[in-house]
């Protein structure tokens, strides 16, 4: 067992990451900066690949999906790929392409729903944005990220006095009732309409109007002006130089170790960053060592975006990404490299699963009921919502007892809905076993979740196990 204080500092350090990710492309930008810091290069997928022996490497899609990989000493093109697959996106409230709403002297913010969140929780919470916005420079178009720290949204809750039934059945209008609200009309006059409200080009003599301006009339009528100023602000850049942009509603309430005895983490995005997280460093301790010269396979991390809302996007785990990739990692070889390299391969698809809720224990089958801290969990489903099949978890408790790491199996009741995650997507597309495992966590999906420190540890140490044995399971194996 692995101290309280080794925990502790793995959940620490996965915290801090998660306060820096309100969006996937902070997500795949925390990602990449580590893979880099640890000699991980960037590839991309227009150039011509040449691929080593022992060299890191990385590529990413749409800033959302990153795909990194490490080459063993002993790969040949036909050998096998150790994958670890998990996603980088979590329901959330988007900022629509026309977000300016004005209601009742409030300046509001119109928002699209992403996945499927639990949206009542998104209520009377700190909110502000995250996300890419896309300037017109002096050198071209430059894609920019954007964190603002303080509070500058909030969606209010109907008082109980207006609304008597409210602990009984509070079911807001996802159209009507989840607008944030930015400002009031009388603060902006107050503080003068000239600076909270840019005056349109309509306004301006067309000979004192920006060369780059052709969407300034268009982006200061898509949104209301306050929200435009802060991001600016932060940018440091001109409202005319904004082309678009794509902003994540997300809580300003950082990530924190919780509980009487610092057990727990209360955090957002746990579903998934959690595994994001853990597969990174996975791979990066798994790489720190010699064993990656005595590695036939190519050790690779696939974090995918939309697998909240289908998967199915450019950069999303049903599009042809994970094939290209792989198909490039195989050429060279023989005609049928690809092929052969597909049944020598393994996937863990990694995403978080449900422990056992103390109010609401009979929700859960009750030979299964997963628990905090007892370690990671299998997931099967006969129906095939989860890839999991005899051979693969098999294969994933040699790996599991080579890491010192605790499993739990987790099937969902017969009369229950169960989710699915990219493991079916993949293993049915490729053909690579695959095991669905994830990390046991409460409150999945709602704004703020809650899992416990040792999952950082414990899913680390199984992803890094992972990459380290299982070619040598593999060969263990006599069917
Ligand atoms: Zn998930």
């Amino acid at each position: 067992m692995a101290s309280k204080e080794t925990v502790l500092s793995a959940a620490k350090q996965f915290v801090t990451f998660i306060n820096k990710t309100p969006s996937p492309f902070h997500a795949v930008n925390e990602v990449r900066q580590r893979l880099v810091s640890n000699g991980f290069c960037e590839l991309k997928e227009a150039d011509h690949w040449t691929i080593k022996p022992l060299q890191k490497y990385f590529v990413t899609r749409n800033q959302s999906t990153i795909i990194a990989f490490a080459v063993g000493g002993k790969y040949q093109p036909g050998n096998g790929f150790s994958i670890v697959g998990a996603h980088t996106d979590s329901p959330c409230l988007k900022v629509k392409p026309i977000s300016k709403i004005t209601k009742a002297g409030y300046l509001m913010v119109g928002v699209e729903c992403y996945g499927g969140g639990i949206w009542h929780t998104w209520f009377d919470r700190d909110l502000t944005v995250g996300g890419r916005v896309f300037v017109k420079t002096d050198i071209g178009i430059e894609s920019r990220l954007v964190h603002v720290q303080r509070p500058i949204l909030r969606i209010p809750n109907i008082a109980i006095h207006l609304m008597r039934d409210h602990n009984e059945s509070f079911g807001p209008n996802k159209e009507s009732h989840l607008c944030p609200v930015l400002a009031t009309a009388v603060q902006v006059s107050l503080q003068g309409g000239a600076k909270a409200d840019p005056p349109k080009p309509s306004e301006t003599s067309t000979q004192t109007k920006s060369p780059l301006a052709p969407n300034y009339e268009t982006l200061a009528d898509k949104h209301n002006s306050p929200l435009v100023t802060i991001i600016c602000d932060q940018l440091d850049i001109k409202p005319e130089q904004i082309i678009d942009f794509e902003l994540y509603v997300a809580d300003t309430q950082p990530s924190v170790i919780g509980g009487a005895l610092e057990e727990f983490i209360f955090s957002p995005r746990l579903d998934n960053l959690l595994n994001a997280y853990a597969a990174c460093e996975g791979l990066i301790q798994a790489c720190g060592d010699e064993s990656l010269q005595h590695d036939p396979n190519i050790r690779m991390i696939s974090l995918f975006d939309n697998e909240e809302v289908g998967s199915q996007s450019a950069q999303g785990a049903q599009s042809a990404l994970q094939e290209m990739v792989l198909h490039r990692l195989s050429s060279g070889g023989s005609q049928t490299a690809f092929q052969e390299a597909i049944p020598k391969s393994f996937m863990i698809s990694a995403d978080q699963a449900h422990a056992v809720h103390p109010n609401y224990s009979d929700k859960h089958e009750s030979n299964h009921q997963v628990a905090l801290h007892k370690g990671i969990v299998v997931k099967i489903n006969s129906n095939q919502r989860y890839a999991s099949t005899g051979i693969t978890v098999t294969i994933l408790r040699e790996i599991a007892n080579l890491s010192k790491v605790p499993l739990q199996e987790f099937v969902v009741k017969n009369d229950s809905p169960c989710g699915s995650t990219i493991g079916p997507i993949l293993s049915a597309g490729l053909g690579i076993p695959t095991v669905d495992v994830g990390a046991p966590q409460l409150s999945m999906h709602s704004i703020r979740e809650m899992a416990c420190i040792t999952s950082v540890y414990q899913a680390t140490e199984l992803y890094k196990g992972f990459f380290l044995n299982y070619p040598e399971v593999y060969a263990s194996l006599q069917f």
